[in-house]
């Protein structure tokens, strides 16, 4: 018997209805010819890619999943709750989700006349060029923009160097709250999952405070194997997995074929360990 943790699922990445660079079509495609088994896709705070990736991979006759990465604020900090499998019609997720990106523009403002005070002229305008929905523009935009006029090498070094907490880009942004967008998700017939979890700058009591309240509030899962993580961390989060009693889950967190490090369906698999999440999520695959 093959262990059900056995499946090239990728059920994290981005298109440019959020800061990707490919369409959903585009993704649909490289998913397949990666191999990829069970795809979802999961833009920031927006599920206005939701139809044409599910139309996409069925026409590759790819399993899908809906998908959407929520940006929420917890205990100062930017943490990624994913949804998987809910109702992409749902008006009250749709809601939750227009709210939370409503702060995005202004954001930008802001953005862009700290890089002005820092020597960066014209970044907001510049930002705009890369952006592919306007309700959704991101510091990965900036990001671009700033590589583009030759600030820096990679995107990499200007998250480094501008668009982190302390540094001259950076404006501080409260997004939803862990109940909301675990709420929003599960109501929608979905299954709320905690992102990359090693990414978070959490102390150990902070990291517990975070699961403990994620599951009381109705959240079923954890990436374990992400792009975001290290060999090191699968291991940690599936040990924090069992002891939450969470389901796993693996994705890719794929944006782009210049800039990801991690291309799509190319993860090592789940421990046969743990329960994946596609097991709670059985009858809502298309
Ligand atoms: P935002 O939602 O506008 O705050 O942008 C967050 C996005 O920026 C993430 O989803 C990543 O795509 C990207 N990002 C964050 N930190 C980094 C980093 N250190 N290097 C490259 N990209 C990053
Ligand atoms: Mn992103
Ligand atoms: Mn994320
Ligand atoms: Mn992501």
């Amino acid at each position: 018997m093959t262990s059900k943790t056995i499946l090239n699922a990728d059920l994290h990445c981005h298109s440019v209805v959020s800061d990707g660079t490919l369409s959903p079509e585009a993704l649909a495609e490289r998913a397949k010819s990666n191999g990829v088994e069970l795809w979802a896709l999961t833009d920031h705070d927006e599920i206005g890619g939701q139809r044409r990736a599910a139309a996409a991979a069925k026409a590759h006759d790819l399993r899908y999943l809906s998908g959407v990465e929520v940006s929420v604020t917890f205990a100062g900090q930017t943490v990624h709750i994913v949804g998987l499998g809910f109702d992409a019609e749902d008006t009250a997720l749709q809601q939750g989700l227009h709210d939370t990106r409503g702060g995005r523009q202004q954001r930008a403002m802001d953005m862009s006349e700290s890089l002005a005070k820092a020597g960066i002229q014209g970044a907001y305008v510049g930002a705009l060029k890369f952006v592919g929905n306007p309700e959704l523009i991101s510091r990965t935009h900036f990001a671009r923009f700033l590589v583009e006029a030759g600030v820096c090498r990679d995107t990499n070094e200007v998250f480094r160097k501008y668009l982190t907490e302390g540094k001259p880009g950076y404006v501080p942004h409260r997004w939803a709250t862990l109940r909301d967008a675990v709420y929003w998700i599960t109501q929608a017939s979905g299954i709320a999952v905690i992102a990359h979890p090693g990414r978070y700058k959490f102390t150990p009591n902070e990291e517990y405070a975070l699961f403990t309240e994620f599951k009381s509030h109705g959240g079923q899962a954890v990436e374990v194997v992400t792009g975001s993580h290290t060999p090191h961390e699968y291991l940690k989060y599936a040990e924090t997995a069992k002891e939450f009693d969470l389901a796993a889950s693996r994705g890719s967190d794929f944006h782009s074929p210049d800039e990801s490090h991690t291309e799509l369906g190319t993860l090592p698999f789940l421990p046969d360990t743990l329960t994946p999440v596609w097991e709670l999520l059985a009858d809502r695959i298309q």
